[in-house]
């Protein structure tokens, strides 16, 4: 029994806090605080009646006195941070002040620049040991399940893992010309910084949507994918044993395609502020504006995801592959919390860490990334929570 600060109320959020309910055994109480507490409230309103006590709160998480007073008021064990990555060194500052454990889904991001790394969160590991509270970081898909997955492989699998491809696959379709799946700035900023891959200890980096490769996957069918810079490789990359070489593949359609070519050719995806009419604003927020919110996707999209990791290293002196993923059904999610699969597979494993860490499963001093823990209790969890695994040992391997 336990009770966590949830923070944010969007895409993510929504899916996380209908878990949290159905999981009233673990989260007696959660408090939903976010900038707009309307949709907090909106959310208490639909999920009223079940086990968990749940209250709301307004809250700038960009301000860490207004988190810190909001932590000593409300006195949660944990903090699940599902604001967006640029909340993230204000939030875990506010859990140092108070010493309160610390979760979340995405990597700290400097507003003015996109940069995905771990530098300024692993800054905070001394910091968290000595206050002998436990931070969590990247506790969604991807990253998230990827990282518990390679460990998982590792541990039962192999006796060193040379090569890992993550293949991130949305079959899904919203009828949209163009869309994004989770919050339009950040997929922007990600799919439009240069790509890149770990090889021999090294980032290798590539132009953006440089390397593609087209790929069959189960319950989906062919589709092309891209190589993408993504967070996790940094962390597998130091935390994984005889890693050789790590790339993330990620599908886009072509339509997705040529709409955002277009969009970045006449400015719109830039994160730089132009004055607008007097005003400062910069173009990819309002693009972001225009765009439709992925929270209202889900009723019309329709189709699977299918994200997993395939494993090549050695076991017993010879070379073995092994895959491991999960299918998702966009109308299935949707049809049990509100939300499209997007939402959903970064949801449930956000509930699943802040509850490892919230009842001691989980739980040492400092700052981790999620496959430094036993992946054991999470892999358990993904199949009792909705995102259920399976596995190959003949994988067809990406060239
Ligand atoms: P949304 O934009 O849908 O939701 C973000 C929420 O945070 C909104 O409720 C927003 O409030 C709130 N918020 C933003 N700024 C502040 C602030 N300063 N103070 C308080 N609340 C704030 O995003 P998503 O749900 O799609 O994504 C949430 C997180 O999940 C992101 O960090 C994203 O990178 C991560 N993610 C991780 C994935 C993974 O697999 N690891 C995959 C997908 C997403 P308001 O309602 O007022 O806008």
């Amino acid at each position: 029994m336990g009770k966590a600060l949830i923070i944010g109320c969007g895409g993510v959020a929504s899916v996380a806090i209908h878990k949290c309910c159905q999981n009233s055994e673990a989260f007696s109480d959660i408090m939903i605080a976010s900038r707009t507490k309307s949709k907090c409230d909106a959310l208490k309103q639909k999920l009223n009646g079940g086990k968990t006590r749940i209250t709301t709160a307004q809250v700038d998480a960009d301000s860490t006195e207004q988190l810190i007073n909001l932590i000593n008021e409300y006195k949660p064990d944990i903090v699940l941070n599902l604001a967006l990555p640029y909340q993230d060194l204000s939030i875990m500052d506010a859990c140092l002040a108070t010493k309160t454990h610390y979760v979340d889904t995405a990597n700290y991001e400097p507003p003015e620049t996109a940069k995905f790394e771990y530098k300024w969160q692993w800054a905070y590991r001394d910091k968290f040991k000595a206050a002998g509270i436990t931070a969590l970081l990247g506790s969604g898909f991807d990253p998230g399940v990827t990282g518990v997955f390679s460990a998982y492989a590792l541990k039962h699998h192999f006796d060193e893992i040379n090569d890992i491809d993550i293949l991130d696959c949305n079959g899904g379709d919203h009828g949209y010309p163009f869309a994004t799946n989770f919050n339009p700035e950040i997929n922007i900023r990600e799919v439009t910084a240069n790509g890149s891959y770990w090889q021999n200890g090294k980032w290798i980096e590539t132009k953006p949507m440089e390397i593609k490769r087209t790929y069959d996957f189960a319950e989906v069918g062919k589709k092309d994918m891209y190589l993408l810079h993504h967070e996790e490789l940094e962390s597998l990359g130091l935390n994984i044993k005889g890693i050789k070489r790590i790339r993330f593949f990620m599908t886009f359609g072509q339509s997705y395609l040529t709409h955002l070519n277009c969009l970045q050719d006449v400015g719109m995806t830039s994160i730089e502020p132009i004055d607008f009419e007097g005003k400062k604003i910069v173009p990819l927020q309002f693009l972001k504006a225009v765009l439709p919110d992925p929270a209202s996707l889900g009723p019309r999209t329709v189709g699977k995801t299918n994200i997993g990791c395939i494993f090549t290293g050695k076991k017993d002196g010879k070379e073995k592959h092994y895959y491991l993923y999960n299918i998702c059904d966009h109308q299935e999610c949707y049809k049990e919390v509100g939300s499209q699969a997007v939402s959903y597979t970064t949801g449930v494993p956000a509930m699943i860490g802040t509850m490892l860490v919230m009842n001691g499963t989980w739980q040492k001093p400092g700052v981790y990334n999620i496959e430094e823990f036993d992946p054991d209790p999470f892999m358990e969890a993904l199949n009792k929570w909705g995102l259920p695994w399976r596995e190959s040992f003949a994988p067809v391997l990406v060239e």
